[in-house]
């Protein structure tokens, strides 16, 4: 039998990168994948290569989270697990940032793990099982130079995860953190090769994260054998920030 046999697991920003490497790997288990994006097209792909059902939603959108999230335990039955993986930069100095900048990063990573939390949280606590897992990241833990306010969003979520542990484990269900170092997206296409020379040599494991090193962390988080795991964050950098 697949470890996740009869689960439906919610991936947000699945459509590529880290979001789609996590959906197709619970695919890849026997789960059924709903697919968040930012638009239904957007997640198409993603729901093909898993068998899923692809949504369009701006996680930062209070009623159309709840809209969606809705429609989501409508077609699905139930909601198992959700991945909180929808995220997005706007790199530059703390004195250059813009108010919309700030804002527009932290409505995003933040108020969108918020809002889709909440949106899980009522059919979790009936059912008295559930797991939330949020992607963070290295940042924030350690901060980096023109991310302050991706760096807080991301610090944000991990005071975030603790806390909703807190609130919901009398009720078995587990919320953790998973931070990721440099994995090879369209976020990080942007490093220079200085940069990217830096990761490979300072990195014990001596090269840039995959998709695939973050899914499978994500997916043992969901599994019975993570059950006595919550309020966590685990570090899945090969070693970097060590
Ligand atoms: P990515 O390739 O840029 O993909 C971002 C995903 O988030 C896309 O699916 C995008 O959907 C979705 N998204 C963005 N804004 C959204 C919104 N307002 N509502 C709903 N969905 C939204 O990013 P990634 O590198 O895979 O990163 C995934 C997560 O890992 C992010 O939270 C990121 O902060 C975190 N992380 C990444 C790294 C890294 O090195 N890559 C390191 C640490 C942490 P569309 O395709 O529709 O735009």
């Amino acid at each position: 039998m697949k470890r996740f046999e009869d689960v439906v697991v919610v991936v947000t920003g699945a459509s590529r990168g880290i979001g789609r490497a996590i959906a197709e790997r619970f695919a890849h288990e026997g789960a059924r994948v709903a697919c968040v994006a930012t638009s239904e097209a957007n997640a198409a792909a993603t729901a093909e290569a898993t068998g899923g059902k692809a949504y369009g939603l701006d996680v930062s959108d209070t009623a159309a989270v709840e809209t969606v999230f809705g429609q989501i335990e409508a077609d699905f039955g139930k909601i198992d697990v959700l991945v909180n993986n929808a995220g997005m930069t706007r790199d530059t100095l703390a004195l250059r940032m813009k108010e919309e900048d700030w804002d527009r990063v932290i409505d995003v990573n933040l108020k969108g793990t918020f809002n889709c939390s909440k949106a899980v949280l009522k059919g979790m606590m009936k059912a008295r099982k559930g797991r939330i897992i949020n992607i963070s990241s290295v940042v924030g833990l350690h901060g980096a130079a023109g991310q302050v306010n991706y760096s807080a969003s991301k610090a944000g979520l991990i005071g975030l995860t603790m806390s909703l542990a807190k609130e919901v484990g009398s009720r078995g269900i587990t919320v953790n953190a998973v931070a990721p170092g440099f994995i090879e997206t369209d976020m990080t296409a942007e490093l220079t090769e200085e940069m990217r020379a830096h990761v490979i040599k300072t990195a014990p494991l001596g090269r840039l994260g995959e998709g695939a090193d973050i899914a499978g962390v994500v997916a043992f988080l969901a599994t019975e054998d993570a059950g006595y795991v919550t309020g966590q964050v685990l570090t899945v950098d090969g070693g970097l920030t060590l």
